[in-house]
């Protein structure tokens, strides 16, 4: 049922057994998942139907440090959320993401793989994807990585006749939470304000025995921030909060070579490869995607070979008697990184703030030494096992193997994914949700979505953000049911 909050009175309380806000992929799969247990759900959604322009105004922020994309662009404030534009490129986390590191280092997560695989299957269906991933070895040290392309869902768009429908579900479109009001050993309410057609404010209050907050990678940090700034410092545990936040860096890192693909590891001209975890251990790098794209243009194929032919004139020769019977082509090879967590990388507030009171976004994110020498270590790693699986040869950039030169700015500087900032772990002294992703301390506030990782691999979340919630769902369900 939709409800329209518009017409709620001032000061209005709305009941709930459950409460989740935002209607992303997180939100939207366990207020979904709930409703079909029949639990009694009401979902807070900020924005409108469709995207519009006022709503996204809301998301506008600053960033500190690297180049990165415009805050309001980087995500959809609206029925369905950031799905409204994503790309649909999904894989599970590797097992060894969830494993703690020494070099580099890196905090394990309080729950594994095995923990989330069961929620494969399930997240697989809402995505519309099959649920194996069968990444192939190539040589020793190397993988064929498999990535599934959802249509993409667009959770609005499939889900708008579900929340209509479902005797469970209540949904309250353009009502954005805008704080927390606490109660004894956790959260009473949630204070909401609506925005009717002509700009008026309608404020009021969700109660309810769970409240979940799904707002995304980056406005689940602005909202705990701003209840800290607003109820002392220390309702959510401060020590993480907003910090330890990552994104997946996109750079390339070579151009190959690639003369022969009796197996055919390449599909319509790509393909993707990852270093073996034996490997990855090995060589100290951070875990990384290696997109290898054909190239269409044979010029650029033939200036490759011509460099090979001076620095390596035997080398260059084999590439040539190949290249004449068709077998070379010329690949430039992209890589999606895993970036180390960092408490500086961080969601603060700022001074501004928006037309409902709450201090805009500033995002402090800076790709540190430690995640360039990460890069460079797996990078040299992957020339080593693209030769010595006899699949061609790479040729590293420059800003690969000199680290005094400038990453250059060449492409789209990262992935669009918004992880860390409310990360999970066993102890407020560095995390803020629990392995069952309840905030430490308040018994009934969990949170959902790409925030609680505590690191990123490489591999693109929604698919990880949608077991997750499957798995928030079983726990609140369980919870209730007692
Ligand atoms: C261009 C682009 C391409 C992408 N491609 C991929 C890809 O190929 N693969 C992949 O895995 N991921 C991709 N992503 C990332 C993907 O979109 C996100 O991982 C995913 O949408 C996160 O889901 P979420 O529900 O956590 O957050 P969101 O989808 O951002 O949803 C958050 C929801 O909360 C609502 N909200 C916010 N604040 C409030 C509030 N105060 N009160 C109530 N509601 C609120 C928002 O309106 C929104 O509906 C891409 C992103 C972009 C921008």
């Amino acid at each position: 049922m939709i409800l329209d909050a518009s017409t709620f009175p001032e000061g209005h309380v709305v009941r709930a057994r459950v409460c989740v806000a935002g209607s992303g992929p997180a939100g939207m799969t366990l207020a979904r998942a709930l409703a079909l247990r029949r639990i009694d759900v009401l979902l807070l959604e900020a924005g409108g139907p469709e995207p519009d322009d006022a709503s996204q105004q809301l998301y506008a922020g600053r960033v500190e440090g690297d180049p990165y994309f415009e805050l309001d662009l980087a995500r959809l404030r609206c029925f369905g959320g950031t799905s409204g534009h994503w790309a649909g490129y999904c894989r599970p986390l590797d097992a060894h993401d969830f494993l703690p590191r020494a070099d580099p280092p890196r905090p394990g997560w309080p729950i594994g793989r095995a923990d989330l695989d069961p929620f494969l299957a399930a997240a697989a269906e809402i995505l519309e994807i099959p649920d194996r991933f069968a990444d192939r070895p190539v040589g020793s040290d190397l993988l064929r990585t498999v990535f599934h392309v959802s249509p993409p869902v667009r959770f609005g768009e499939k889900y708008r006749a579900f929340c209509a429908e479902d005797p469970h579900l209540r949904l309250c479109l353009r009502s954005a939470v805008v704080n927390l009001v606490p109660g004894a050993g956790g959260i009473r309410a949630l204070e909401v304000v609506t925005e009717a057609g002509d700009g008026a404010q309608r404020r009021w209050q969700v109660e309810a025995d769970d409240f979940v907050l799904a707002l995304g990678g980056i406005e689940n940090s602005r909202l705990l921030l701003w209840a800290n700034a607003t109820h002392g410092q220390a309702l959510i545990p401060p020590a993480a909060l907003g910090r330890y936040w990552m994104e997946h860096p996109t750079f390339s890192v070579a151009e190959a070579v690639v003369w022969r693909d009796p197996d055919g590891l390449f599909v319509n001209d790509q393909a993707f490869f990852a270093l073996s975890p034996a490997a990855l251990e090995r060589s100290g790098g951070l875990n990384l995607s290696f997109d290898i794209d054909v190239m269409a243009y044979p010029d650029q194929t033939r200036a490759l070979i011509a460099d090979l032919m001076c620095a390596a004139p035997a080398l260059g020769q084999a590439v040539m008697d190949a290249f004449g019977k068709n077998l070379v082509c010329g690949a430039r090879v992209h890589a999606q990184c895993e970036q180390l967590p960092d408490a500086a990388n961080r969601v603060a507030l700022g001074e501004a703030r928006d037309r409902l009171g709450l201090p805009r976004v500033v995002l402090h994110w800076r790709k540190s030494a430690a995640d360039r020498a990460g890069v460079t270590r797996a990078v040299m790693a992957l020339a080593e096992g693209f030769a010595a699986a006899g699949i061609g040869r790479l040729r590293l950039l420059d800003w690969v193997l000199d680290d005094r030169r400038p990453i250059p700015v060449d492409r789209v500087m990262a992935s669009w994914h918004h992880m860390g900032g409310t990360r999970m772990g066993n102890s407020p002294a560095d995390s803020v949700v629990d392995a069952q992703l309840r905030v430490h301390g308040l018994g009934n506030l969990h949170l959902a979505g790409s925030s609680v990782f505590p690191s990123g691999g490489y591999a693109n979340p929604t698919l990880t953000i949608v077991q997750l919630s499957l798995r928030l769902a079983d726990h609140l369900a369980t919870r209730l049911a007692r």
